[in-house]
């Protein structure tokens, strides 16, 4: 189940990231420098310790599948949240996540962020953002990543909540009239989806897209009511026109009207294999991948949130998806293509990766 060697092949190819969410980035090594420069007292007395808490499989929804004791992925990635205290910590996980891509030759991406998990901490929404923003600056000029960054709104909180979040963070868009520091682009959805239908943030998404930013509506995999939240996804928000990518969107498959409207819609899926592959055997999940791009749904491969996932980055789930798939290198070739085709990336840098991607020597 846990992580593939990465080929010479899926190394060396150009990449982009769509769905990733920055506190799922942040490593051990990280929490624990973190946890000791801020004076934060972690529940593991060595290193050693804290490293076996990653080894577990998390109980992925207690809401559906009981309290057996082990922590959700949510508990444990909040449970990282602990040690990000000021605008340099914030800085140096935006900093390691590109520096990262640097060396997977990740070129281009779109991290996830949100205040809210800070500012419930006492953290102010300025010093989350400052720090990212210059992460994204320096990112791109001393690794050579481009990112345009997407806000999120937590779903297991209120709609208010989420508003006046969004509202101190819009000075941090880049907005359509030209105004806004730059760092994000686009806005979406991150947190418990249980009972939380996109259509609870539909305001949310009016006002980002007044704005002039992106909207992608995040679809957790076999959740409850999974594919009424697909079907929002497509037909519901954003007053009935839909969001213009979704987040996984496996579920889709559960019925046919779900894959039309995806391709109707020109929507894409931003998928996340190993993420379902800790849940669903090898024979039942990548056929299902496999049947998605049979069926002509434009989909990308992703990471989600790697130190808490095996550390499985976005090379691995490609890695997987190769393998497990079956694909050709052309079809790989063609996967990445359709992430920079996704992305809302400027037009020049899509164009320079496109070129780029059509030379990459395929020879199966
Ligand atoms: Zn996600």
């Amino acid at each position: 189940m846990n992580g593939l060697e990465i080929s010479p092949f899926i190394k060396a190819l150009p990449k982009v990231e769509l769905h990733v969410h920055i506190e799922g980035t942040l490593t051990p090594a990280l929490r624990w420098k973190l946890a000791q420069r801020n004076h934060i007292k972690l529940p593991y007395a060595t290193y050693e310790d804290l490293l076996d808490s990653y080894k577990v499989t998390y109980n992925h929804r207690k809401e559906v599948n009981g309290d057996d004791g082990r922590p959700t992925f949510l508990e444990a990635y909040f449970a990282g949240c602990q040690v990000l205290i000021t605008e340099d910590d914030f800085y140096e996980l935006g900093m390691a996540y590109l520096s990262r891509c640097a060396d997977m030759n990740v070129r281009y991406c779109e991290p996830f962020f949100d205040t809210q998990a800070h500012t419930e901490r006492g953290i102010a929404a300025p010093t989350v953002m400052a720090g990212y923003l210059r992460a994204q600056q320096d990112g791109a000029t001393r690794f050579g990543v481009q990112s345009n960054w997407i806000f999120c709104f937590l779903r297991d909180r209120p709609l208010s909540e989420g508003l006046e979040a969004y509202a101190a963070a819009r000075p941090w868009a880049r907005l359509a009239n030209g105004k806004g520091l730059g760092l994000f682009h686009a806005v979406g959805l991150a947190a418990n989806e249980f009972e939380k239908p996109p259509l609870l943030f539909e305001e949310g998404f009016r006002l980002a897209r007044q704005d002039g930013l992106h909207v992608t509506l995040h679809c957790d995999v076999d959740q409850k009511d999974a594919a009424d939240h697909v079907h929002e996804a497509i037909f519901g928000v954003c007053y009935g026109n839909g969001a213009e990518r979704i987040d996984h969107g496996l579920n889709a498959l559960d019925r046919p009207e779900l894959v039309v409207g995806l391709k109707k819609r020109g929507i894409g899926l931003t998928l996340c294999p190993h993420a379902y592959h800790r849940r669903q055997a090898t024979e039942v999940l990548f056929p299902k991948i496999k049947r998605l791009m049979d069926e002509g749904v434009v989909v990308c491969i992703n990471s989600d949130d790697p130190t808490y996932m095996h550390d499985v980055w976005v090379d691995g789930n490609l890695q997987k998806v190769w393998t497990y798939c079956e694909l050709s290198q052309s079809d790989m070739v063609q996967l990445v293509k359709n992430g920079v085709r996704m992305s809302w990336a400027e037009e020049e840098l899509k164009t320079d990766l496109m070129k780029e991607l059509e030379s990459v020597d395929v020879f199966c």
